[in-house]
């Protein structure tokens, strides 16, 4: 659809937060107050996704402009104090770049990491990689994105040849037959995006949910199966035994447009239904019907979202989810397919151009030879200038300020020590460091901890692109100057650049930067050569990969959906993936008997750096909860409202009891927005998956007692 002009004196953008980036229209108003915002955010019906429709967290976004709610001038730790004090930018970027290169200097470049975040525009992640590997020479840089879907991105990877979250537009999933959504809660994360399921229902499709809690999204469901934390692997095996001794196999597909079958066969046979319901605790009856659903109609997606894939088997739980649409034929068909719904508003692009210690713009891996011939051209250096692969986000975080590895960080538009799992051990960690530089555009917990804090412009200050959850290129265009005091995050990166030696290779302008990037990804799987800033807006967004072509021909049209032909493997066929069940990295025990889930709620978002800054969200979802059923409650003599205290091996929370029946009684949940006392991250546990390295958020063990007056149990 092309986009509709807007006013002369109002700027189409996109929301600063989720991934489904829903377009949004900034109007120039009379600030209430000096230092108020200068803009009010309004609806945009032209653009597709959202069309017009915004949640609150998009709604309120301009509040996060106020200079109360924000960074408006550079901070150094004063060596006598202990304290953080204003300092001038001079004074400020020399005092970090004397600490990042006192850190090479003394224990070598590794020792000097970057840590970036998902929320970061395209050209601040592919500046950011550049920086690491051309200025810091660095092989440890990696990004919070690795905490979002780093699990559905190496399944897909495994199994299609190629990761974009969606593989075709939102807009598909109302035209599907059945949609399976696997732990994902959009009418609480992403609620425009419901429309799309209730267009779905209206059609006469289907819709199944799995999610151990009766979410909102759970109650729009023809179907809700409620699997213990941590058997999601099992749920989907258990489906496709059903699948298979059933006789609901594609056989036609799986002959011609897959490989591996026979052992994922063999892997779903040994997870019969009685056994899966054991492990699971979601009824056989239940499970069939699940597959009538899925089966019986014409066309079908699965959908996984952090639910299913924050695991230490993240990425085979995936792999079990995309085997059952390969042996049902759903994928690589219109209207069929498996996708995932990236959470944070640039997990996609930020992974694509370079921000993840294994990759380089376009997608490319690092330790291919003629992908780091490529980048090496684009950046004018020697290939063997470039570093190979380094750790990945939570192993940076757990090394932090020890012997081998990172003593000094530059952190971009992340907050760690809210966000990462094991919260406590990992502020140690930021504590330990020899030296810590934070760019953000609040005082973050982590910004809190740094030695420099390098006040950052804000998404309506800036232009930039992101990409959103369906692999479409978007342009977020600057409504505002930022203010006096605030720099952008690539003029930061620039004067760091320049004070450790490289004085070129880091453009004034976002679409300077894009143009190089464009060339980086060339011939990559995430090639954005044909996509220009005028095209995005002209066309409202566009689908990567769309590479340029000659001149005088037509210009590419951008590829809203994939794997119709054929599959991104060397031989076209998607690959089954030979998963088995395996238990969590912690299961309950004798100490600690119950299972923890964690997760989102509507008026928060990831760390709450900024959403906690907004006072009507705040208002909506002041502070943390334990939702525990009314079944526990008793046993624990717990009443709504009363004082618990969360214990697991890793750390204390405390925070109210909510007691509701929409959560099993073998399971608590808490949302991880918050820090402090009630941080449900302090919690959490790091197991990591060993392909995607993502840490087991979403199932620990712990105890729930009720906290004594006046203190935690
Ligand atoms: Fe912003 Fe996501 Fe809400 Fe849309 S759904 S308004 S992108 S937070």
């Amino acid at each position: 659809m092309p986009a509709a002009p807007s006013s002369p004196s109002s700027t189409d953008t996109h929301c600063p937060y989720c991934s489904l980036q829903c377009g949004m229209r900034l109007r120039p108003v009379e600030p209430a107050a000096p230092g108020e915002p200068a803009v009010a955010v309004e609806e945009r019906p032209d653009f597709p996704v959202n069309q017009g429709a915004l949640c609150g967290k998009g709604s309120s976004a301009a509040a996060v402009l106020s200079a109360r709610a924000r960074l408006g001038t550079p901070l150094v730790r004063d060596h006598r104090t202990g304290r953080l004090r204003e300092a001038s930018w001079p004074q400020a970027l020399e005092r970090a770049t004397q600490g990042l290169a006192a850190a090479a200097s003394r224990y070598g470049r590794d020792a000097v990491g970057v840590f970036g975040g998902g929320g970061l525009t395209n050209e601040k992640a592919y500046l950011l990689g550049k920086f690491a590997r051309v200025v810091l020479r660095t092989a440890n840089i990696d990004y919070n994105g690795r905490f979002c879907m780093s699990s559905a991105a190496a399944a897909q990877r495994r199994a299609f040849g190629l990761d974009r979250g969606l593989p075709f537009p939102l807009a598909d999933v109302s035209r599907t037959g059945c949609l399976v959504l696997v732990g994902a809660n959009p009418a609480d994360t992403m609620p425009p995006a419901v429309r799309h399921l209730r267009e779905l229902r209206e059609a006469g499709g289907r819709l199944v949910v799995v999610d151990p809690r009766r979410t909102r999204t759970a109650d729009l469901a023809d179907l809700h199966l409620r699997p213990l934390p941590g058997t999601d692997l099992a749920l989907a095996l258990g489906l496709l035994h059903l699948v298979i001794t059933e006789g609901r196999v594609d056989e036609e597909f799986v002959a011609t447009r897959t490989t591996g079958y026979e052992r994922a066969r063999a892997a779903a046979m040994a997870h019969w239904p009685e056994r899966v319901e054991r492990l699971t605790g979601v009824p056989v009856a239940h499970m069939r019907r699940a597959v009538e659903l899925f089966c019986d109609a014409p066309t079908g997606m699965v959908l996984t979202a952090r639910g299913g894939e924050q695991h230490s088997k993240g990425v085979d739980t995936v792999g079990a989810w995309i085997n059952l649409c390969l042996a049902t034929g759903r994928a690589g068909r219109p209207r069929s397919g498996y996708g995932c719904l990236t959470g944070q508003g640039n997990g996609q692009g930020g992974r694509e151009h370079g921000q993840k210690a294994d990759q380089l713009p376009g997608y490319r891996a690092i330790d291919d030879p003629a992908a780091r011939a490529h980048v090496a051209g684009v950046w004018g250096v020697a290939p063997d200038t470039l570093p190979g692969p380094g750790r990945s986000a939570y192993e940076i975080l757990d090394g932090l300020g020890t012997d081998g590895g990172v003593r000094a960080l530059l952190l971009m538009g992340s907050n760690p020590a809210v966000s990462a799992p094991h919260a406590g051990h990992i502020r140690e960690r930021l504590r330990a460091l020899d030296h810590l530089v934070v760019c953000d555009v609040v005082l973050s917990e982590t910004a809190e901890l740094a030695d420099v804090v390098l006040p950052s412009a804000q998404w309506a200050e800036e232009d930039g692109t992101m990409t959103n959850l369906e692999g479409r290129v978007i342009l977020r265009r600057a409504a505002l100057s930022p203010p006096d005091g605030v720099r952008t995050d690539l003029a930061i990166l620039r004067a760091l650049a320049g004070r450790l030696g490289v004085g070129h290779g880091f453009p004034h302008t976002a679409q300077e930067a894009f143009d190089e990037l464009r060339q980086a990804s060339a011939g990559g799987q995430a090639d954005y050569s044909g996509i220009t800033y005028e095209r995005v807006a002209a066309e409202n967004g566009v689908f990567w990969p769309c590479p340029a072509t000659a001149a005088g021909r037509p210009a590419h049209p951008g590829t809203p959906r994939l794997f119709l032909d054929r599959f991104a493997t060397p031989d076209g066929r998607a690959r089954f993936a030979d998963v088995s069940h395996r238990p969590a990295a912690e299961e309950p025990d004798a100490d600690y008997p119950l299972r923890l889930t964690t997760g989102r709620v509507l008026a928060q978002y990831q760390s709450g750096a900024q959403t906690r800054r907004t006072p009507a969200l705040q208002r909506a979802a002041p502070g943390p909860f334990v939702e525990l059923h009314p079944r526990l409650a008793a046993r624990l003599g717990v009443a709504d409202g009363d004082p618990l205290t969360v214990t697991s091996r890793r750390g204390r929370a405390t925070a109210p009891a909510h007691v509701t029946p929409t959560i099993r009684p073998d399971t608590v949940f808490m949302p991880f927005h918050w820090p402090g006392a009630g941080s449900a991250n302090n919690l959490t546990n790091p197991a990591l998956d060993p392909v995607s390295r993502m840490p087991e958020f979403k199932v620990c063990a712990v105890r729930v007692e009720k906290t004594p007056p006046g203190g935690t149990a």
